[in-house]
């Protein structure tokens, strides 16, 4: 029985913290980490999740709890893993552009870390040698993913060192004694397909003759969930399946095994997440019903970001014949959700719920036009809790200095 919350539990919600709000069901994080575990059983499999995709400490903590480790996109994030109470070794920095003296700062931590420039590689060689087992972000040069926008592992994607510069990195690492217990590969987000996982693993399995101290091979994240009502979802037992047996006869089979690692971000909480909003404006231009609600692209970009879809219901009118809308916000943008979308008629005050709001959500809100990010609560065993409050006034001065 999947998990989720009903409409009466969500308009319940709406009324008690008010709107826009943020909602996440920790029994659907759950369920999708099992998912992920029992899928993988049969081989050496270890899950860090990407928070870069939400960070509360609560979701962190609840995580953590199932035996999830976490993979983080910043030293921030790294710190705030290791306030929620998460041991170094369960925290995994793969990192991207950043500076030679995150690094340092990541290492003073103790946490596992996958560097991901020959530049930061060579430094970190000249300052750590042979002491720090350290991981290495390849580019693999495959193309995939939903859109190029979240594709990050092609031959013109910034991330990671192209796999065709080996020379250059075989000789920093000899250089420098670097001991890489890593190979990391993150190919894109929205990726249902076995093939691409199978392929890295291909690409991967021709460098790994090169790195006598290598024990873990690292996929990165990019699971596909369900969007549209009917999106299927992903096949976690078969892609381990196809995985285990390209392993078995390519990369098992000369004496050495290896750990896997996956960095799941979207798959872990993309569906547990609701933005629960209300209907401000109703305006019907003769062509088109706009539903303006009390949200846009400051709490929610991905539509306006990456064209991506979020199912929306109007929970406060289900009985009514469906109309056709187009759903926008209050930013002075166009800040479209969902354009020509079939809703339950709509009135001015009805709660609007977008689905998929768990990933990338609140975590890319920011306080543009001065609106306030919304409230965020975690309902866990049937109970709701909030896990940050609303902005208020004070919020949009705090770190202002007044000096005219
Ligand atoms: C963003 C990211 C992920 C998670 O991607 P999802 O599509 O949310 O699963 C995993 N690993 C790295 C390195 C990332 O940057």
């Amino acid at each position: 029985m999947p998990q989720s919350l009903t409409h009466t539990q969500l308009v319940e919600l709406a009324d008690r913290f008010g709107t826009p709000l943020y909602v996440y069901h920790a029994e659907k994080i759950k369920e999708q980490y099992e998912k992920l575990t029992e899928g993988f059983s049969s081989l050496d499999s270890r899950f860090f999740f990407a928070c870069k995709a939400l960070t509360n400490i609560n979701i962190l903590k609840y995580i953590h709890s199932l035996g999830c480790g976490i993979d983080c996109s910043s030293i921030n994030e790294v710190k705030l893993a290791l306030h929620a109470g998460i041991p170094e070794e369960k925290i995994l920095y793969t990192s991207n552009g950043i500076s030679f003296a995150e690094i340092e700062e990541a290492v003073q931590s103790g946490v596992h870390i996958n560097i991901d420039s020959l530049s930061n590689l060579e430094k970190f060689g000249k300052k750590y040698g042979n002491t720090y087992p350290v991981g290495v972000r390849l580019r693999p040069n495959i193309l995939a993913g939903g859109n190029l926008k979240i594709s990050t592992g092609h031959e013109k994607s910034k991330f990671g060192i192209p796999i065709d510069q080996l020379d250059l990195l075989k000789g920093i690492v000899a250089e420098n004694s670097i001991r890489i217990k890593t190979l990391h590969i993150h190919t894109g987000s929205d990726i249902k397909d076995a093939d691409v996982f199978v392929h890295g693993i291909k690409v991967l399995s021709e460098l790994v003759s090169h790195f006598p101290d290598l024990e873990v091979i690292d996929l990165g994240g990019g699971f596909k969930v369900p969007y549209e009502p009917e999106d299927e979802e992903t096949d976690i037992a078969f892609i381990a399946d196809k995985l285990k047996k390209y392993l078995e006869t390519h990369l098992f089979n000369k004496g050495r095994t290896f750990q896997l690692w996956f960095e799941p971000g979207k798959y872990l909480v993309s569906e547990c997440g609701y933005l629960i909003t209300q209907v401000n404006v109703l305006k019907d231009n003769g062509v088109q019903i706009f539903a303006g609600i009390n949200s846009g692209l400051n709490h929610l970009i991905r539509p306006m970001m990456y064209d991506a879809y979020h199912h929306i219901v109007n929970l406060s009118n289900p009985h009514a014949e469906e109309k056709v809308y187009t759903v926008t916000g209050y930013i002075c943008e166009t800040d479209t959700f969902a354009t020509d979308r079939l809703l339950h008629e709509v009135r001015e005050g009805d709660y609007l719920v977008l689905y998929n709001a768990g990933a990338y959500g609140f975590e890319m809100s920011s306080n543009y036009n001065s609106r306030y990010k919304p409230a965020e609560v975690l309902v866990k065993e049937g109970d709701a809790f909030l896990i940050r409050r609303r902005d208020e006034f004070e919020d949009l001065l705090k770190n202002q200095i007044t000096v005219v």
